[in-house]
């Protein structure tokens, strides 16, 4: 079946290349590539945030964990290949929650930290191995599976106004265009969450760190390769693109209470991105007068999470037809 991806962010480029190594006519056609998306301003860690409904967000999640792991360990030099490493987490809590995380069943690992392991503060934590891909190169590296799958990627000088600007007679449509969905779809469920992250200098090797500290209160230090990451802040609702100095000096000042050896770090640069939040994942078939679509957006703090999981979904429901849940 020829298929068009509308979106080259996380979402679009993993569903192409899904589809295009099943043996599908591929092209993907977006406004923006990779470099200038939501997902190449992510952290882009392995954890389920911001995304509904859990019981499917704990299958996507689980099956791209499985996935995103194979690939960290395909990589020659861990993190060279693919950007993508098996990265140990430590999750910090104030107070002690009641039982396991929500996600704990799409993990095997997961373990309580010993109090030498919390930074100062912490009630709680526990530890558990995730993989982490760095966007820089990850999103290149889909990009040239894509390529050598055989299927074709397509700047447009304009944003589509409409899915049926893409659609035609025996063609079928996935819809991977993250905030763009809203206006293209009507979809008013669909809202940005606006997150500022800060990249420094390594400042040497160390674990993941998450510190939960409420809604929209998630602080997280992330080492990359080649740099770390900062962050973070979750405001619903707002769509400015400037970082704000004062934020950065607010996620640094957390980010030192969690890891202290970032205490004078030099900052690289700061960026923003809106994450495309939604009630819920939009993952579905609809057959519309122009011809067959599949949405696949709506995945708020998570793409990366659960990008290969909806991948195979959306594979089924082009395969199958089949209406989804
Ligand atoms: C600061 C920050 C940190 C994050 N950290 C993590 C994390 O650690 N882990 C995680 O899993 N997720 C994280 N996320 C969330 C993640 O980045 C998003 O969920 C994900 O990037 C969404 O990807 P997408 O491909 O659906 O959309 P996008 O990356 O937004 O891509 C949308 C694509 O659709 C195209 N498009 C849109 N409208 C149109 C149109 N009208 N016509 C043509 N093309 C169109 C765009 O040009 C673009 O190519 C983070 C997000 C932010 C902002």
């Amino acid at each position: 079946m020829e298929i068009v991806v509308v979106g080259a962010g996380v979402s679009g480029l993993t569903c192409a290349v899904t589809l295009a190594e099943a043996g599908h006519r591929v092209e993907v056609v977006a406004s923006e590539l990779s470099r200038d998306t939501v997902s190449a301003r992510a952290a882009a860690i392995w954890y389920p945030y911001l995304a509904e409904p859990r019981h499917r967000i704990l299958e996507w999640s689980r099956r791209t964990r499985e996935v995103l792991n194979e690939l960290a360990d395909q990589a020659v030099d861990g993190a060279a290949g693919c950007g993508v490493s098996r990265v140990r987490m430590l999750e910090v809590f104030d107070r002690r929650p009641e039982g396991d995380p929500w996600w704990r069943p799409a993990v095997e690992d997961l373990r309580p930290a010993r109090p030498d392991e919390l930074p100062e503060g912490a009630a709680y934590g526990h530890r558990v191995e995730v993989p982490l891909a760095d966007v820089t190169l990850y999103l290149p590296y889909l990009e040239e599976r894509l390529r050598r799958s055989g299927a074709t990627l397509r700047r447009l000088t304009a944003p589509l106004e409409s899915l049926a600007d893409v659609a035609a007679p025996g063609r079928l449509v996935v819809n991977c265009s993250g905030l763009g969905a809203g206006p293209m779809c009507d979809d008013d469920r669909l809202y940005p969450v606006r997150g500022q992250v800060a990249h420094i200098e390594p400042p040497g090797a160390g674990p993941a760190r998450v510190w939960d500290q409420g809604p929209g209160r998630l602080t997280y230090v992330l080492p990359r390769t080649r740099d770390w990451v900062l962050g973070g802040t979750a405001e619903a609702h707002r769509a400015d693109l400037e970082p704000q100095p004062e934020t950065t000096e607010a996620i640094l000042r957390r980010a030192r209470r969690l890891a202290p050896e970032v205490a004078g770090c030099v900052v690289r640069d700061v960026v923003v991105g809106l994450r495309p939040a939604r009630d819920q994942v939009r993952l579905e078939r609809q057959e519309t007068p122009c011809g067959p679509v599949v949405h696949d957006y709506g995945h708020g703090g998570a793409g990366f999470t659960l990008s290969w999981g909806c991948a195979e979904e959306v594979r089924l429901l082009v395969q199958e037809g089949s209406v989804g849940r």
